[in-house]
C-alpha cells in the first residue's frame, strides 16, 4: 500500500520534514503505478515534460495531509505534483499529479488552454475520486452541452467553470461533496 512517511506519522519514519528536501531532478524519483496511469490519461493535462519543469522550478510546500508537493502555474492553470516515499523503497516516489484552474480569467485569455481543456480540467478536479470511465462519459456529455446526473442532481457547468449548477433544484456547488450533502429537492415522477 502507498503511504507517505514523515515525522508526523507514527512508525517507519523515512522523511524528516524539517531537514529533508525532495530532489529537484525527476530522474531521482521512481513513479507510482497511479502516477504512470495519470501520465497516460489525456484528461489530466500532465506530461513527463510538464512534471519535469514543475519539479525543477515549482514552489515546494509541505502539508500534513499530502506531504511534499511541488506547484507551478502555467497560464492560469496550476500543476501540482505530490511526492513521498514507499516503505522500504530506496528512492522518493512521484505519487500523483493533477491540474487545477487557479486563475480562470488568465487561463481563458491564454491561447494554451481551449474552452474544452478548461472544462475538462475543472471536471477532473471536482470529480477527482470518480473512476476515469465515468469522467470520460461526463466529459463527452458536457462537450455536447448536455447536463449529466451526479449524486442525484442534474448538473450543468456554466461558462465561468467555477461551479456546477443543478438544473432541477438550482443548487450551485463547487465540488462533489456539496452535491452529495444537499439532496436534490426535485422529485422526479415516474409518470413524467
Ligand atoms: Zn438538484
Amino acid at each position: 500500500m502507498l503511504s507517505i512517511h514523515t515525522t508526523t506519522q507514527e512508525s517507519g519514519i523515512v522523511f524528516d520534514k524539517q531537514t529533508y528536501i525532495p530532489p529537484r531532478n525527476i530522474n531521482q524519483y521512481s513513479f507510482s503505478n497511479h502516477f504512470k496511469s495519470r501520465l497516460l490519461n489525456p484528461h489530466r493535462y500532465i506530461s513527463i515534460n510538464t512534471v519535469d519543469k514543475t519539479i525543477e522550478n515549482g514552489e515546494i510546500r509541505y502539508n500534513t495531509s499530502d506531504g511534499w508537493r511541488f506547484f507551478r502555474t502555467i497560464d492560469g492553470v496550476g500543476e501540482i505534483v505530490i511526492v513521498g516515499n514507499i516503505e522500504g523503497g530506496d528512492k522518493p516516489v512521484l505519487i500523483t499529479g493533477y491540474s487545477k484552474i487557479v486563475d480562470y480569467n488568465n487561463a481563458k485569455q491564454s491561447t494554451r488552454w481551449s474552452d474544452r481543456s478548461l472544462n475538462i480540467i475543472h471536471l477532473t478536479t471536482v470529480l477527482a475520486n470518480e473512476d476515469s470511465i465515468k469522467i470520460t462519459d461526463i466529459i463527452e456529455e458536457t462537450t455536447l452541452n448536455k447536463p449529466f446526473y451526479i449524486e442525484g442532481h442534474k448538473v450543468r457547468i456554466p461558462e465561468s467553470h467555477n461551479v456546477m449548477v443543478c438544473t432541477d433544484c438550482g443548487l450551485e456547488a463547487t465540488d462533489k461533496n456539496e452535491l452529495e450533502n444537499n439532496r436534490c429537492s426535485t422529485i422526479r415522477c415516474w409518470n413524467q
